[in-house]
């Protein structure tokens, strides 16, 4: 499967002059949600990464996901894995299980995101399920943005990278864009007018 090649058809994958959350542009933009925008489509993509995971070894019982972005790739991982799908959320800079949801002492659970840009969501969400006896024994993505390292990958883990980096971390493709300060960037220069945000808003 050609991940890119799912990404630009679902127009998850736009291309133009982007503002990003850290301030600087790039002439590319993730827009992860369209990417599981049709389920049968998002099941491939999170089949492929269930084989990934467990042609690594890797034993599970529960999938855990950071909301809001990560919980439809988590379903569908645990779907694909067989396994349970819960969700942490934010409350207070934090992630929080809530809603009822519990984890039993030693329970292994891996979390899963639709992308790890610097993994901030990941790691809290990690240090969550640790702090209620939870063992994370993987980070999982659809895509990883480029700043960390994922199993099988040449792309090496940037220092911008929260993940620990004693936990394996599988994603389907790296998409490591390139990255202007903005008064470096050569769109601008070129006058092709002001950096757009996408983000969640859009
Ligand atoms: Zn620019």
């Amino acid at each position: 499967m050609n991940i890119e090649e799912v990404y630009e058809k679902a127009n998850a994958l736009l291309k133009g002059h982007f503002l990003l959350a850290s301030g600087n542009h790039s002439n590319q933009y993730l827009q992860s949600a369209k990417v599981l925008e049709y389920p049968k489509e998002a099941s491939k993509l999170t089949d492929a990464l269930a084989i990934m995971i467990k042609e690594a070894g890797v034993e599970a019982h529960t999938v855990c996901a950071p909301a809001l972005g990560g919980v439809l790739a988590g379903y569908e991982l645990a779907r694909s894995l067989g396994l349970r799908s819960i969700f942490v959320e934010k409350n207070e800079g934090k992630m929080e299980l809530r809603r009822g949801f519990e984890i039993t002492q030693g329970e292994k659970v891996i979390i899963c995101e639709d992308i790890i840009t610097t993994g901030g969501s990941a790691l809290k969400a990690f240090q969550e399920i640790e702090a209620l006896g939870g063992k994370v024994v993987a980070f999982a993505a659809l895509a990883n943005r480029g700043f960390c390292h994922r199993e099988g990958s040449e792309v090496k883990t940037k220092a911008e990278c929260k993940l620990p980096n004693n936990i394996p971390f599988f994603a389907l493709a790296d998409f490591d864009f390139e990255i202007y300060a903005p008064e470096m960037c050569p769109l601008c220069k070129a006058g092709l007018g002001e950096a757009i945000k996408p983000g969640s808003k859009s």
